[in-house]
């Protein structure tokens, strides 16, 4: 598959590592389970948005953009990935911000990725929860070309055909790895939210008829649509590419057990997640995604759906900036003497 027939802008710290968690195995006594560091991507702390921005962007510099309108919930990845990228391009970026889970939390609202979307010089506008956030964007977009203003449009997650190239890349990028070291993984797991990743990973693991099962652990949506969404987004990336029909439907699983009470609603399970990776790995993983997956990955060790003599990589998506606008969710008194 020849990804270099596309536009892209290289600013991603690629190829992000691929390491053993050798005290995490240990503790679990489970498989083997190793990382992939796509929180390493380089763009304002990293994350997994940097990889589709690097098409998206390009396409939007292609089309003369001076200005990028992108959405996402208040304590956004994506959006500061996005603003990260206007910056060293010189474009302008507005973010239309969709309070998701109503918290008048200080941090939660101006600390993390807040504080970094505007230190890149985006502008942001925060709005009530609503059923379609992308057609608020088109909205707001409209508005702004009326002005004169040549505007380019990222829909939340940068979850189109184009930014879904950025995880074909990681597809190969990943398989190049693990075969040039002779390393046979039984699996993948990865937080999912709005398909992107997803979709893009399973297009080019089918592509190359890698046979490595790929699991989304859902953060928002109910697994039907989860899956749905996932497939969709899929079908149209695997037509960008020129190979249709490459992914099936069965091909797209995704486990919703892992939620909670909703999006960005921190759970217990998340939590310790997030302690373990800390404490045991030193890396750092954030409430409202990779902490999800992780907890999805611990718990299906745990019940033995992923066994002892299988390999695991969890793709860590990102998002550690959004522990600052989380630290409400930690109580550490008893570490203080
Ligand atoms: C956006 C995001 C995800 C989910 O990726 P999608 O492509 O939206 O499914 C997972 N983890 C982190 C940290 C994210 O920011």
């Amino acid at each position: 598959m020849h990804l270099a027939r596309f536009p892209r802008r290289f600013l991603a710290h690629l190829p992000t590592p691929l390491e053993r968690l050798d005290r995490l195995t240990k503790e679990l006594g489970g498989p083997e389970i190793w990382i992939k560091r796509d929180d390493c991507t380089g763009m304002s702390t990293g994350g997994n948005k940097t990889r589709k921005l690097e098409f998206l962007m390009a396409e939007a510099e292609l089309q003369g953009a001076e200005m990028v309108v992108t959405q996402g919930a208040t304590q956004s990845n994506h959006a500061r990935q996005t603003a990260a990228f206007a910056a060293k391009m010189g474009m302008g970026c507005h973010i239309v911000l969709e309070d998701r889970t109503g918290s008048n939390d200080a941090n939660y609202n101006n600390n993390g990725n807040v504080l970094l979307d505007h230190l890149h010089g985006a502008t942001t506008e925060k709005r009530a929860t609503g059923p379609d956030f992308n057609a608020v964007i088109e909205e707001v977009a409209e508005q702004m070309r009326a002005d004169g203003k040549k505007v380019y449009t990222i829909p939340g997650g940068g979850s189109n055909p184009t930014g879904a190239l950025g995880y074909v890349n990681c597809a190969f990028e990943l398989l190049g790895q693990v075969n040039d070291s002779g390393m046979k993984i039984d699996h993948i797991v990865h937080a999912t939210g709005s398909a992107g990743t997803q979709a893009g990973l399973i297009v080019g693991l089918q592509a190359m008829n890698a046979q490595i099962p790929l699991l989304g652990i859902g953060v928002r949506a109910p697994k039907a649509k989860q899956e749905e969404n996932v497939y969709n987004l899929a079908c149209k990336t695997a037509e960008k590419l020129g190979c249709p029909g490459v992914v099936s439907r069965e091909d797209v699983v995704a486990n919703t057990d892992y939620v909670g009470d909703g999006y960005g609603i921190p759970t217990a399970s998340g939590i310790e997640a997030i302690k373990m990776f800390a404490e045991l790995e030193a890396i750092l993983l954030d409430p409202v995604y990779s902490a999800k997956g992780a907890a999805g990955l611990i718990d299906l060790i745990r019940k033995g759906h992923f066994k002892k003599g299988e390999r695991i990589v969890f793709l860590h998506t990102g998002g550690s900036v959004a522990l600052f606008g989380y630290d409400a969710a930690f109580d550490f008194a008893d570490r203080w003497s």
